[in-house]
């Protein structure tokens, strides 16, 4: 039984006092969400308030990620963070290969394997993210990109390293537009990870979370996370307001 998990991307947004007040919001609805495990992802200099803010409240049961990583440990590299500083900052989780990151900074197939790499060997659990454009959706690519930028994680890490990470199928043309993928083209996806997984390792194909992410909110949360390969959200947007996150973390439940 795979244990769901709402992850939410805050991207580039917040400052020390919306931090506050957005992860007290989240703790007060936490307790009632007693199935799904809870991600928040807020920029680097936003996690040391987080994790004061949950310390202080006793709240264990949220946890925090990064946004990204840099592969080398520590030294001449202006601007980096390491997976070490990640941890020593209470980090357990850091996104790799968000689409923002591919499109905006450049990240190739192979930067991504190679951060999920890294954030493994440092002790955190990736979320790897993949997923088509919608030139590629509508050139019926959608399955061979999702394939190309899995394969090339199995290829560098090993499909075992899939069962310490997770998956977090991202369809561009969704992400901040409001157009949600419907549930049946999610859970083909998803589906189809999954297979291509199970052809390599059949038990890791079956413990591996695959988080659906793309314009999900609390009203169509339920019947995404409803299919049978979804096994939770990673949330841009609605992640930034706690009754949202919250909403889909109850659907999620
Ligand atoms: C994301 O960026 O990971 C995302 C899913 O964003 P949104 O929920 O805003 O579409």
């Amino acid at each position: 039984m795979r244990q769901p998990l709402v992850a939410g991307n805050w991207k580039m947004n917040g400052d020390n006092a919306s931090t506050e007040s957005l992860v007290n919001g989240i703790i007060s609805g936490r307790d009632d969400v007693t199935n799904a495990e809870v991600l928040i992802c807020p920029p680097y200099i936003l996690i040391p308030r987080a994790a004061s803010v949950l310390e202080r409240r006793g709240a264990a049961n949220i946890a925090i990620g990064a946004q990204d990583l840099d592969i080398n440990a520590n030294g001449a590299y202006t601007g980096q963070i390491s997976a070490s500083m990640l941890k020593d900052a209470g980090c357990s989780y850091v996104i790799i290969g968000h689409s923002e990151r591919r499109s905006i900074y450049g990240e190739s197939d192979a930067d991504v394997a190679e951060k999920f790499k890294v954030a493994q060997a440092g002790g955190l659990i990736p979320v790897v993210c993949v997923g088509e454009t919608l030139a590629e959706r509508e050139a019926n690519e959608t399955e061979s990109v999702v394939a190309r930028q899995l394969d090339a994680v199995i290829d560098a890490a090993g499909v075992e390293a899939l069962a310490d990470s997770v998956i977090a199928y991202e369809p561009v043309w969704a992400i901040g537009t409001g157009m949600t993928a419907t549930p049946e083209q999610a859970q083909d996806v998803h589906a189809f990870i999954r297979n291509r997984i199970a052809g390599l390792n059949a038990d890791v194909a079956a413990g591996v979370r695959i988080l659906y992410g793309g314009s999900m909110k609390p009203d169509n949360a339920e019947s995404l996370i409803g299919m049978a390969d979804i096994d939770g959200g990673l949330i841009g947007g609605a992640s930034l307001d706690a009754e949202s996150f919250l909403g889909i973390c109850k659907a999620a439940n």
